[in-house]
């Protein structure tokens, strides 16, 4: 079914999301403070809207991509009031679970129903319309919402009520940091006791080592050659999102009072990363730093 669709956020990832709705066959009111972005979007079929509002009174599903929770809580406070009574508006930005939690219930003190359905696979997932997503809301919501997630993604897994998607988000990102920490320490490991990378990546990859972080996105050159160490760690995964993660994982952790150890030491090694390596670094690139650190 053809839905009128407002879609605010069409950065690196919202705008070629929007496209991939048009490409389906949706009618898309866009909105971005970025000019550029909007034109781009236009460009695909997008239909620029006058404001965040205007899109969001015209259409029957709002959603939104922006970069973080408070973004999405402000402009949930300025379109809310605009929509049609009952319109789903669904977020597909990363946000703390507890900012995703408030945006359900300021949706539904608004008489709005809501879901949370951040996503992984990054900007060359969100062109190929391979995104996997992540859903926290009700089960009406998911069904209503599925059709236009498999337009832009080829996975959506409903996680369990308000924040789960953001929750499932966090703790995956939580296992792929830790592990490429670990990944990347035992190859400065191996260096220092003569081992070749290809010989600790031959037996890891097979034995109990194996993981993500080592046999798809190998932290050092040679092993691996689609991996982004082979063309001097070109992100791939940038280190900046990759510590924006981690530092939500961190504060559910502290909300939560949970002890894990390694979870907030990885999330303090990204920040440290991150603040030299940002946006033009993939999060493997850490790997070096492991070597600074030990004169290698
Ligand atoms: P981006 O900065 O490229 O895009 C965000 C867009 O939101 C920008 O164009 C910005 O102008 C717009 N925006 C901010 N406030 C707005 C407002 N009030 N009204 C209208 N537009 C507004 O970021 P991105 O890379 O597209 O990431 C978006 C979200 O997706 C983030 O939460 C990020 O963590 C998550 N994410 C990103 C990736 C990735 O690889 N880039 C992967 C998975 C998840």
């Amino acid at each position: 079914m053809s839905r009128t669709v407002a879609f605010i956020g069409l950065g690196h990832m919202g705008g070629p999301m929007a496209a991939n709705l048009v490409r389906a066959g949706h009618r898309v009111l866009g909105h971005d403070l970025v000019e550029s972005a909007v034109g781009t979007a236009a460009e695909a079929g997008v239909e620029p809207a006058a404001s965040a509002a205007a899109a969001v009174a015209g259409a029957g599903l709002v959603v939104t991509m922006l970069p973080a929770g408070h973004h999405v809580l402000g402009l949930y406070d300025e379109i809310l009031a605009a929509a049609r009574p009952g319109t789903l508006f669904v977020d597909c930005s990363t946000i703390d679970v507890a900012d995703a939690r408030t945006a359900h219930e300021r949706a539904a003190t608004a008489g709005m129903r809501a879901l949370d359905a951040p996503v992984s696979g990054g900007v060359v997932g969100a062109e190929a319309a391979t995104l996997t997503f992540m859903a926290g809301g009700g089960e009406a919501e998911y069904a209503e919402a599925r059709p236009l997630l498999e337009a832009m993604g080829k996975k959506a897994v409903h996680c369990g009520g308000a924040g789960a998607g953001q929750a499932a988000k966090i703790c995956n990102n939580m296992i792929l940091g830790v592990s490429m920490i670990a990944v990347s320490e035992a190859f400065v490991l191996g260096e220092r006791l003569g081992l070749s990378h290809q010989a600790l990546y031959d037996v890891a990859s097979t034995a109990s080592g194996q993981c993500w972080a080592l046999s798809v996105n190998c932290p050092v050159p040679g092993p691996v050659p689609a991996s982004p160490a082979n063309r001097d760690y070109r992100p791939g995964f940038a280190a900046s999102l990759m510590a924006k993660d981690l530092g939500l994982a961190a504060n559910a952790l502290r909300e939560g009072g949970v002890h894990a150890e390694l979870g907030l030491r990885a999330a303090e090694l990204y920040a440290a990363y991150a603040e030299r390596a940002g946006d033009t670094e993939d999060f493997s690139g850490i790997v070096r730093t492991i070597r600074d650190a030990n004169g290698d």
